[in-house]
């Protein structure tokens, strides 16, 4: 007898990643140059088409347990270089933040936690406060002592400042950004 289980496809997860995002990737017609140039396909376990192939047969399980959106750098080499326009950063994106609204524990959790300490930092400071990121994410992933000699050596070379830099101007803006996202994620 067979081991192996069924994969069940979700007819429904396809329409929900159109009416999320309006990308149509039913026009991939697969030719891989998104993957070819992907700096991080090499780490993924499924390239950027494979990915967008799965969404396209509605599974939703493979997708959302996927490493490869978490190892996506948002560098949109892919977008770019697709000749249907297929959004593939966004969908990458997307599939992110449907993951972490269903409650899908993250294939690669310190990426999330690196996202909401990045995303936390600069809710504060209205800009990036490189030591305030790291005790955040350190407080997040108990990894206290990681990369602990080439923080030093940033430390040393002045790349990470004591004290944040600090305009009230700028964390007013970026407060009023958060609270209009906040606003429509409630919608
Ligand atoms: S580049 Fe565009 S059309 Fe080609 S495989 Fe990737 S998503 Fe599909
Ligand atoms: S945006 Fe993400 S998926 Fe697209 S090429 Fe860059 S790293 Fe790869």
């Amino acid at each position: 007898m067979s081991t192996q289980s069924a994969v069940v496809p979700n007819a429904k997860f396809l329409k929900q990643m159109d009416d999320t995002i309006k990308v149509n990737v039913n026009l991939c017609f697969q030719c891989r140059k998104c993957s070819a140039g992907c700096p991080m396909s090499y780490a993924m376990d499924y390239t950027p088409a494979q990915l967008i192939h799965a969404i396209r047969l509605g599974l939703k399980d493979l997708v959302l347990n996927s490493k490869t959106m978490w190892l996506c750098s948002s560098c949109q080499t892919c977008t770019t270089r697709c000749p249907q326009e297929v959004d593939i950063a966004k969908v990458m994106d997307t599939v992110k933040i449907i993951a972490v609204s269903e409650g899908v524990k993250p294939a690669i959790s310190s990426v999330h936690s690196f996202n909401k300490a990045a995303l936390r930092n600069i809710k504060w400071f209205g800009r990036m406060y490189e030591l305030g990121l790291i005790g955040d994410l350190k407080m997040r992933t108990f990894e206290f002592f990681k990369d602990m000699g080439l923080g030093v050596k940033m430390f040393l070379k002045g790349k990470l400042k004591i004290i944040p830099s600090i305009s009230p101007g700028r964390t007013l803006t970026t407060w009023k950004i958060f609270s209009r996202v906040n606003k429509k994620e409630r919608i």
